[in-house]
């Protein structure tokens, strides 16, 4: 654990969050800001800061990170209709928590991928 990480705390249950998932290496939860109807945040339990690092280092934490999305997406009722999964990486990819974070984003139509 970081003990600087808000998502590390998070988990470690120092900092609340409405939970919608958990298994033993993922915890989901209710994003604090949602851009849209449903608005999850998927992380691995351990500390990575992106996700080129999880996937270099931890391919099995990123595989349950993966199945940890479309159990979220199916729990939210995501899935007839389609949603989003996003991953922001560094300062040009808009990442503001630097703990891995899957977006799971929908209950609306989401419009073009991004601006031009
Ligand atoms: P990023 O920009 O790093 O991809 O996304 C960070 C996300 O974390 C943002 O969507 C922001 O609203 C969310 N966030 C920031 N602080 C908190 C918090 O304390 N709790 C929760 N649940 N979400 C947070
Ligand atoms: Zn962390």
């Amino acid at each position: 654990m970081d003990n600087d990480c808000l998502f590390c705390r998070i988990v470690a249950g120092e900092i609340p969050a409405t939970v919608v998932h958990e298994t033993d290496t993922t915890l989901a939860f209710r994003d604090i800001d949602p851009k849209a109807p449903v608005h999850v945040l998927v992380i691995p339990k351990e500390h990575h800061a992106d996700v080129v690092t999880l996937a270099q280092n931890d391919p099995a934490g990123s595989a349950d990170l993966l199945a940890a999305c479309a159990a979220v997406a199916e729990l939210e009722g995501l899935t007839g209709d389609g949603y989003r999964v996003i991953f922001n990486v560094g300062a040009f990819g808009g990442q503001e928590v630097f703990h891995v974070h899957a977006h799971v984003v929908g209950g609306k139509p989401l419009g073009p991928m991004v601006s031009r």
